[in-house]
């Protein structure tokens, strides 16, 4: 166990104890460190800072611990992370973040993003994955474009003009780390964007510990706030955040609500059928945040 004393991973303040443990051992399974699953809200103990009011794992699990469940973790759905990657596309299209230069897609799933950007635009792209199997799910024609990693191991290109985090903060035991090493791996003047939950926004506050981002995989969990004062105490500037809204299949939509466990498991088995593969768009608590690499 690592320890963060009590401080925020996002702005240094005092965090208190919010929600504590809830872990059932005999519920693990493989799917337990999967992006897509049943949610559990099994989840450690989390603090609350008193400063940004990010939420976070003040004794976080093993790093090494952590690599091995997610690379042997298994990979559920191609057609869900189709529907997010063309939301992402969307969203930096607009922000006019895909035009040239080099990308870099950092948990990268099975590319469906980089895939994207690749058919779409005049950028170069990279992905970097630590489950084998979702990047074994990935379309031939980016998978050589994936490097089998994490990022603190990532020893390849640099001088990148884009890079991409997508669902992905909540998971890293070292989030300061991630900044980093975005740092170093950007040009002057180049673009990180973050997507991540918003654990402030309307239907996370409504739905309380029922909400799925309450889980095991999530060491932390941000608000506009929070993620505004991770860039900007990491080196980044001309920081926007925005809410953004989700279009996933309905069976995805369905397995995150709360409904019962029955119905869920009904509805996992069916998630390829014909109805249950439709596309809908959600406000659901995302924000994307983008940030300007400025010099130290
Ligand atoms: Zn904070």
């Amino acid at each position: 166990m690592q320890n963060r004393n009590g401080a925020c991973p996002c702005c240094f303040g005092d965090g208190v104890l919010r929600y504590p443990t809830k872990i059932d051992n005999s519920l693990l399974t493989g799917k337990t460190y999967s992006s897509r699953k049943i949610p559990e809200l099994m989840h450690y103990s989390y603090m609350e800072c008193r400063t940004c009011r990010a939420l976070f794992v003040d004794d976080l699990p093993d790093s090494d611990f952590l690599q091995s469940s997610y690379n042997e973790a298994e990979f559920v759905s191609s057609n869900d992370s189709l529907f997010a990657a063309r939301t992402y596309f969307h969203e930096l299209n607009r922000m006019s973040l895909l035009n040239t230069g080099k990308l870099l897609d950092i948990g990268c799933s099975d590319g469906s993003f980089i895939s994207i950007v690749d058919s779409n635009s005049e950028m170069k792209v990279l992905g970097i994955e630590p489950s084998i199997q979702a990047i074994n799910n990935s379309d031939p024609s980016v998978r050589l474009k994936i490097e089998h990693t994490v990022l603190e191991k990532f020893q390849g290109e640099s001088e990148f003009d884009v890079l991409t985090c997508f669902q992905t903060v909540e998971h890293l035991s070292d989030l300061r780390g991630l900044l980093t090493k975005s740092h170093e791996l950007l040009v002057d003047r180049g673009r990180l964007v973050l997507v991540c939950h918003d654990r402030l926004s309307l239907v996370n506050r409504i739905l309380g510990q029922r909400s799925p981002i309450f889980d095991i995989e999530h060491l932390q969990i941000l608000n506009k706030s929070a993620v505004k004062a991770l860039l900007e105490t990491n080196g980044f500037g001309e920081v926007r955040v925005k809410s953004i809204s989700n279009t996933y299949p309905i069976s995805y939509w369905l397995l995150l609500a709360p409904i019962p466990k029955f119905l869920k498991r009904f509805i996992d088995s069916r998630r390829h059928t014909r109805y249950l593969s439709w596309g809908i768009r959600i406000r659901v608590g995302n924000l994307l945040a983008v940030g300007r690499k400025i010099q130290d």
